[in-house]
This record gives structure tokens, C-alpha cells and sequence, in this order.
């Protein structure tokens, strides 16, 4: 049987309830056997700190990530929290993590990059773009305020072309892109950071909707985007 290994790569900071119903919707429509997490580097041109646009360290954005990974129940599907990006000295090219993904798994492996509407209708501007479609297959979540009528006329031309049923993605090893137009979760990290540094939350407050508790209270425990005044 072909191995089916999905790749959801993001900032997480925090890792919340819209990256785990994500990450769980499409690791049981695709009948992973792999699913591999893989929270970004440290962006070169965002200082770390407390402000709402600087991202937190690396650190915490792994930890929460394990925590989000112990809430997956998936019994199909072996759930890694991956370091590469983390431990890499620079940044890299989405087209080229998706390059080495693709030699670890090899060529016969049905391989998807996960990610949220808003990504998709913004791929034109990712570094080589079409090269992305070589290596990989999109599995595209719908995200509310993030339309794919605004995606570019390139864009909506792949879009066309490459719209393809869940089973097809395990048929063949790239270059489809299966779309989960119902999902709808209005959820962000940049909401939540906001949310939080008003909130004067002490350490056995509830967790919010939002959040899986564990990540709550590691976010309590290490003061994370609360103001400090
Ligand atoms: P920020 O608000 O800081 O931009 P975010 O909530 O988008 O953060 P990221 O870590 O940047 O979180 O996102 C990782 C991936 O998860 C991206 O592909 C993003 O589109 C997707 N994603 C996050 N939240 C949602 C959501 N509510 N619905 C659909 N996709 C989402």
C-alpha cells in the first residue's frame, strides 16, 4: 500500500483549536500514516518579544505544538512534531522543505502540504511557486474573511485544473489539490494573542474555547502575550 504522509507546517504561536481540527480533518479524509507538524524557524525580519506581531520563541511554539500533537487521537496515523525548521540557521523556501520531504519519503509516497485558505490565495507569491505542485499535493482549508474568489487568476487556473476528491490524493504522490470547503473555524493566532494580552488570566482560569487546555496553561505558566504593565 502506498505510504501517505501529510506535512502542516505553520508559526503556531499558539498552536489553537483551528490547527488541531485542521490537522485532524485532513489526517482521517486522506488515511495518513504520517503526519508530520513542523512549526517554522524564527522569522529573521520579526525580533522576538512580547509585541503582537514578534513571534514567540521557538522554544515555546515546539512545546505548544507537542502539547497540540497529545490531543490528536488518530489511530491511523503516527503524529511527529518535526524540528528541521526550528533548527535551521535561516529560514527556508516552503518549495524546498517540501523537496527534502519528499527525498525522506520517497518517490512513491502520496505526500500533502496542509494549509488554510488564506495560504492558497496568496501562493503566488511564495518562492517558485508551480514548483510546489512537483513535490506535493495541497489540502486546502476553508478559512472565514479568506475567499478563493480572490485568489489571482493564476491561482484560480490550478485551482480548476488540480481540484481533485480525497481518494485521488492517495492514487497518485503529488501535485492535486483537494479543497475542505466546509470548514469553517474562525480562529487565529494573531486573535488570540490579542485576546490574551487583555486578559489578566491567572493560572487556574479556564481554558477559552479557543485552546486546548494544556496549551492554556503552558501559556499561563510562561506569561506569553500578557502585558507586562
Ligand atoms: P496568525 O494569525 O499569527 O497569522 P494563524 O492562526 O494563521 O496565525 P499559523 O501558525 O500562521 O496560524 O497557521 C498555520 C496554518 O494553519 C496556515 O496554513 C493557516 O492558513 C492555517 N490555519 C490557521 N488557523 C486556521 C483556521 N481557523 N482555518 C483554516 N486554516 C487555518
Amino acid at each position: 500500500m502506498t505510504l501517505r504522509v501529510g506535512i502542516f507546517g505553520g508559526t503556531f504561536d499558539p498552536f489553537h483549536h483551528g490547527h488541531l481540527t485542521l490537522a485532524a480533518d485532513f489526517a482521517k479524509r486522506l488515511h495518513l500514516n504520517q503526519l508530520i507538524l513542523l512549526p517554522a524557524g524564527q522569522p529573521w525580519q520579526k525580533a522576538h518579544g512580547a509585541g503582537l506581531n514578534q513571534v514567540s520563541a521557538a522554544s515555546h511554539r515546539l512545546a505548544m505544538t507537542r502539547l497540540g500533537a497529545a490531543q490528536l487521537k488518530l489511530p491511523e496515523t503516527e503524529v511527529i512534531v518535526a524540528t528541521d525548521e526550528i533548527e535551521r540557521a535561516s529560514p527556508s523556501y516552503t518549495v524546498d522543505t517540501l523537496a527534502a520531504w519528499r527525498k525522506k519519503v520517497g518517490a512513491h509516497a502520496s505526500l500533502s502540504f496542509l494549509m488554510g485558505a488564506d495560504q492558497l490565495i496568496r501562493l503566488d507569491s511564495w518562492h517558485q511557486w508551480p514548483r510546489l505542485f512537483d513535490y506535493a499535493h495541497l489540502c486546502v482549508a476553508a478559512r472565514p474573511g479568506f475567499s478563493l474568489a480572490a485568489a489571482a487568476p493564476v491561482i484560480a487556473a490550478e485551482i480548476a485544473q488540480r481540484t481533485a476528491p480525497a481518494p485521488a490524493l492517495s492514487q497518485h504522490t503529488h501535485g492535486l489539490i483537494l479543497l475542505d470547503t466546509e470548514f469553517a473555524l474562525e480562529i487565529s493566532a494573531t486573535q488570540i494573542r490579542a485576546q490574551l494580552r487583555e486578559s489578566r488570566a491567572t493560572l487556574n482560569a479556564a481554558a477559552p474555547p479557543f485552546l486546548p487546555a494544556p496549551i492554556w496553561h503552558y501559556i499561563l505558566q510562561h506569561h506569553l502575550y500578557q502585558s507586562t504593565s
